[in-house]
């Protein structure tokens, strides 16, 4: 296979183009459109650009290039397998926790990751909130004192236009009860260029704006991509990023150490490793919770602090995110633990007695 010898400049979208950009044999056209029929396909510049088409278990041809895998539904598997549906009171609004809300303004993402757990979603030609659907989103916000904070995700909310952007911050900035205003964005990695003074302009707010990066492997933090998280950190904006665990992608500790020291350098702190949802046609991606774990655990201790997301797993049906690592504190009851360090050894620990007292959980 030849690789297209010119930059690339367009986003592909169906086999036909990925075939004339190098990324996949005239063999495989029929079933990367055949995927491109159900779930939305885009590979971008900065994506192609980072692919290594001779390599057959690339981690990035895996995340964005179609497979005929996806086909194939599992019957665990859910459209919606977070329970998004259910929490949603006012369109474009999931309301799931207490303190907190998704916003989702757009259903378009610069690229489609294929283990993406709104595929069902994202990519369909549902159309971004009209300005009233926002006006209505906002004011469920505005009447909800209990919201501390507005997660702006979709889709990717920095398909906008720097002018829309400007305008829902500045509304939410107006919000008095809100502490933070997140944004979800895969743009960074997809689209470095994209983050450009316009952009960091609008993300301005006397509240905190905190940009969480979605980044899988340590080779997407290109010079491009870091410099676009310079530009965003620079400008005083808290980034993070959450990763998800994916099979032939980074489901092994050296994959993972690459990826988080890599994002930790260049300013980023690892927030949440993700557990992949049970997304139609996702199976192949999937690692088993008891392998994720035996990954992450081996994690724990050799690697900075910093290095260290929480790993978490949203429990199908709507009930929230939860870690699932290995525990390392065992409770034995009456204030004594069994606390496992980093070489596996164990070692007692026993509150003092007068510390042990009624707990106030906040439930
Ligand atoms: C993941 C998620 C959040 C954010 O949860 P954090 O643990 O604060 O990152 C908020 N609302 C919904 C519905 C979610 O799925
Ligand atoms: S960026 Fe997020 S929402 Fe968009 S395709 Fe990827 S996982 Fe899905």
């Amino acid at each position: 296979m030849t690789r297209a010898l010119t930059k690339p400049t367009a986003v592909l979208r169906d086999g036909k183009s990925l075939v004339a950009a190098g990324l996949i044999d005239q063999g495989a056209r029929a079933e990367a459109d055949a995927v491109a029929r159900r779930y939305a396909v885009a590979v971008t510049p900065a994506v192609q650009a980072l692919i290594d088409p001779t390599d057959p278990a690339d981690p990035i041809a895996r995340q964005f290039l179609p497979s005929s895998a996806e086909l194939k539904n599992q019957p665990d598997e859910d459209a919606d397998p977070i329970g998004d549906d259910a929490f949603s009171p006012v369109k474009g609004i999931v309301h799931r926790y207490p303190d907190r809300v998704l916003l989702k303004l757009v259903h378009t993402c610069p690229v489609y990751c294929r283990y993406c757990f709104r595929r069902e979603r994202v990519g369909q030609g549902e159309a971004p909130l009209s300005t009233p659907e926002v006006q209505r989103a906002l004011d469920y916000v505005r009447a909800r004192p209990d919201i501390w904070e507005v997660i702006l995700t979709g889709g990717d909310p920095f398909v906008l236009s720097s002018r829309r952007l400007r305008d829902t911050i500045t509304a939410l900035d107006r919000i008095d009860h809100l502490g933070v205003v997140r944004i979800h964005t895969r743009v960074p990695i997809a689209d470095p260029d994209h983050i450009d003074d316009d952009l960091v302009a609008a993300l301005s707010a006397d509240k905190a704006v905190y940009v969480v990066i979605h980044c899988n492997h340590a080779r997407e933090l290109s010079t491009p991509a870091v410099a676009a998280i310079r530009r965003i950190v620079d400008a005083g904006i808290p980034v993070l990023a959450q990763s998800v665990l994916l099979k032939g992608v980074n489901d092994d500790a050296a994959s993972l150490e690459a990826l988080f020291r890599a994002l930790v350098r260049a300013r980023v702190k690892p927030y949440y490793l993700h557990h992949p949802d049970r997304a139609p046609g996702t199976t192949h991606f999937r690692p088993s919770l008891a392998t994720g774990r035996t990954i992450v655990d081996g994690l724990q201790g050799r690697l900075s602090g910093l290095c260290q997301p929480t790993y978490v797993l949203d429990i199908p049906g709507g009930h929230g995110k939860v870690p699932v690592a290995i525990e390392r504190a065992a409770e034995t009851g009456d204030g004594a633990y069994v606390l496992r360090d980093r070489n596996g050894h164990l070692h007692d620990y026993r509150d003092n007695v007068d510390n042990v007292d009624n707990v106030d959980n906040g439930s």
